[in-house]
């Protein structure tokens, strides 16, 4: 086994892919510490600052109290809670939609729903670059895909009129792009599902509590909440900053997921600490708005300042800012030498992103001050500079 390991293990240095997690060593915060250095973080999902928030601490102390640390259970055995149902609804009337279903994670929502969803015979058509749990979600399915080009709608339409079945047709796409921070274009899919009869399915990791009125998502922000043919997921780990995924829509989804999403089915329901911190979560979402307007002041106020001096941020419109370096090895160093100077913002390379299109993503929050912006831009500047890239 050490040997077959060992060569794997190998063969991943040889070719670039060998991973060493960074450890931090002090709570998620705008600053925290790595490698024994304090330093400015622009790495998590944190957008909204709530990791550490003492509101969600508070909510989650008060539902271990009262309900103990595990659930114990699967949902459908004895594993559903006042709790769960309590979160589902509250989560439902902030989405906007008529009813929502959690899960254990963003990643095991893809998986669930989509495994719930289709049938042998259905037809899906996927966005190239839409997350790994979407694409092994649907490799869990016997349904046939068909790929478009990213964001490329006169693609989704050519196969769409070239591809037919009488099952379902499902387009299915990230609301907002992990990696490159684009949003989709809901505004012309949405009306091509419609025309097509095709059901539209969009993973809005990056976009709930980010996008749309009150942070209510991407397909809220195109108004298409409403719509029966629009399935929203998303995960409570990001601006949520807990854990946990969920399903939003009709009412007859949530039904259909209770039977069949086989995470519901066969792995333990949220401890009540999760479920209290959501809460928590949700409360501030919905009563601190203004947490979201600094979410965006920062973003553009970044976005401006890298622009400013040259750097390539790949069209990104949201929090999510990558900065493009190509080669894999030069991404890898600028993070390095950002690292050193107290910036801490990861490299990103092949196969998470396409060869060639190496970067450094950066997440701006709601929690960074305008004097930790300016820090970051100039020690970018120096960066870029000593590496000849601006
Ligand atoms: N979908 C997208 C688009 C994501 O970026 C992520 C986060 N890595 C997930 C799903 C999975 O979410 P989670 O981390 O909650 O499992």
């Amino acid at each position: 086994m050490r040997e077959r390991i060992g060569k794997e293990l190998d063969r991943l240095k040889q070719e670039g892919l060998y991973i060493t997690p960074p450890v931090l060593e002090a709570p998620q915060e705008a600053v925290t510490r790595v490698a024994g250095r304090e330093v400015i973080n622009l790495a998590s999902n944190n957008y909204l600052g709530l990791a550490n928030h003492p509101h969600l601490k508070r909510r989650a102390r008060e539902y271990l109290e009262r309900w103990g640390a595990g659930s114990g259970a699967v949902r459908t055995i004895a594993g559903t809670f006042t709790y769960h149902e309590e979160f589902e609804r509250m989560l439902a009337g902030f989405k906007g939609t008529e009813s929502a279903l959690v899960l254990q994670s963003g990643f095991t929502a893809n998986q669930g729903v989509l495994g719930a969803l289709l049938q042998p015979g259905d037809l899906v058509f996927s966005d190239e670059l839409n997350h790994a749990s979407i694409i092994d979600g649907l490799r869990l399915t016997k349904a046939s895909r068909h790929v478009y080009r990213h964001a490329d709608v006169d693609h989704l339409r050519e196969l769409l009129a070239t591809q037919d079945s009488d099952g379902l047709k499902l387009i299915v796409t990230d609301g907002v792009f992990s990696m490159d921070g684009d949003v989709a274009p809901l505004d012309q899919i949405v009306p091509l599902a419609m025309e097509y009869g095709a059901v539209v399915y969009v993973d809005d990791a990056h976009g709930s509590g980010v996008l749309g009125e009150l942070g209510r998502g991407t397909v809220h922000h195109f108004g298409f909440h409403e719509n029966p043919n629009v399935i929203q997921v998303a995960t409570l780990s990001k601006a949520w900053a807990v854990v946990g995924g969920y399903a939003a829509g009709a009412a007859e989804l949530r039904e259909l997921l209770i039977n069949r999403a086989r995470p519901y089915l066969f792995s333990t329901s949220h401890p009540p600490a999760v479920v209290g911190a959501l809460v928590g979560a949700l409360e501030l979402i919905d009563q601190e708005p203004e947490r979201i307007d600094k979410l965006w002041e920062n973003t553009r106020y970044f976005k401006e300042g890298l622009a400013g001096l040259g750097f390539d941020t790949m069209g990104s419109q949201t929090p999510i800012t990558p900065v493009l370096f190509g080669e894999a090895a030069a991404a890898f160093e600028a993070s390095r030498m950002l690292l050193e100077r107290g910036v801490f913002a990861v490299g990103i390379g092949f196969p998470t992103v396409p060869r060639g299109k190496a970067r450094i993503r950066n997440i701006v929050t709601a929690a960074h001050t305008r004097d930790q912006l300016d820090k970051v831009i100039e020690t970018y500047a120096e960066v870029g500079r000593k590496l000849k890239l601006i």
